[in-house]
């Protein structure tokens, strides 16, 4: 018999499995708790349940585990990066990043990523395969264990596209602001997508409070489909008709991202765009001085980011330039990971 990855179900679903092996519903609730609210990681240790029952459940569910296989900390700033090892040896990464507001910590959804961002780590090894929700949840739950740290927020910011993800995503982000969880309010949560449009409008309608953050990068489509493929299927246009739209179901800003890349999206030319673009929406432009990496040539000049921050500024949009946390640490997504599969 195939056993059921338990971490996975929502509340409901666990219920509707306890129920289907014939025992009381309130059941499901204590088994949830124990997972999810004390974190065990084995049956043998929900000490309020009967032996038959326990040895019963590990004849039909498994509790997923995460491995640590690497942890590296800043000196500079309190950053954390783990690589962790899936169950079938496939491996991600998570940062823990302090912030004056708190502890945030920035997960993988994919092992591997199909978009081909061609600045990104995470996309050059390939795509592997989608991650369970389970394997989302550990990476907060192994991570605050390991760390003893507190994670107050999340963002989902890692290796992959959630949006390509799309069904366990969702369950995810049910089951860690359930209240019988984590409870983490889904306002601590930010999403990040490259803006797969058609599921921009399906989480829309979902209404969820969530922040979305929008990967836009380029100031028109011409220079955007030449770093993100993305684009070819979904241009700038149709992105930013979705955008308005959840802006418009849900209430809350969008945050674009624009990873400054020197001679390819600083000039002038390319504030002026996006002030055009992004003019009357209700958002925020997060400037990110572009991350080396090693395969890759595009370098941040810290004088042309102000430069370009300031006429943004000066144009009515909301700027921030995001701080490089972890430098010493390769805390850029993907890189840990691409790393360790070309050393083995
Ligand atoms: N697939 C999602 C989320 C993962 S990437 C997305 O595209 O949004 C998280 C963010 O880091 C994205 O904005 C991504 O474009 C950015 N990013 C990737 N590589 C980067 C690099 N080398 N320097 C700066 N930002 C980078």
């Amino acid at each position: 018999m195939e056993k059921t990855d338990i971490l996975s179900l929502r509340i409901n679903e666990l219920e509707e499995a306890i129920v289907s092996l014939g025992e009381k519903k309130f059941r499901a609730i204590q088994i949830y708790e124990w997972l999810h609210k004390k974190r065990v990681v084995s049956f043998e240790q929900m000490t309020n349940l009967s032996l038959e029952f326990r040895i019963k459940l590990s004849q039909h569910f498994y509790i997923e585990q995460l491995n640590i296989v690497k942890k590296l900390e800043s000196s500079i700033d309190n950053t954390i990066k783990y690589l962790y090892r899936l169950s079938d040896g496939n491996h991600i990464e998570c940062v823990v990043m302090e912030y004056i507001h708190g502890t945030s910590l920035c997960i993988s959804t994919q092992a591997g990523c199909k978009m081909g961002c061609n600045f990104c780590a995470s996309t050059i090894a390939g795509f592997k395969r989608n991650l369970m929700p389970s394997e989302m949840l550990l990476q907060l739950y192994e991570t605050e264990r390991d760390s003893g740290r507190k994670i107050s927020s999340i963002v989902l910011m890692g290796i992959g596209e959630p949006l390509d993800n799309y069904e366990n995503v969702l369950s995810f982000l049910d089951i860690l602001s359930s209240e019988k969880g984590t409870n983490m309010s889904l306002r601590h949560v930010s999403l990040s997508t490259c803006g797969l449009v058609d599921k921009i409008y399906e989480l829309a309608k979902k209404k969820y409070g969530l922040t979305l953050s929008v990967s836009l990068h380029a100031s028109n489509d011409e220079d955007r489909s030449k770093i993100m493929p993305i684009n070819k299927v979904y241009g700038i246009g149709e992105l930013l008709k979705a955008c308005r739209y959840y802006i418009n179901e849900t209430g809350r800003r969008i945050s674009f991202e624009y990873a400054l890349m020197e001679g390819i999206n600083d000039s002038k030319k390319n504030a002026d765009e996006l002030i055009s673009l992004l003019k009357g929406i209700n958002c925020h432009v997060n400037i990110i001085p572009v991350n080396k990496i090693k395969e890759r040539d595009y370098r941040a000049d810290r004088k042309s980011v102000a430069n370009f921050a300031s006429i943004l500024e000066k144009g009515g949009l909301n700027v921030t330039v995001r701080r490089t946390l972890g430098a010493d640490i390769n805390a850029a997504c993907g890189q840990l990971r691409r790393e360790h599969e070309a050393e083995a």
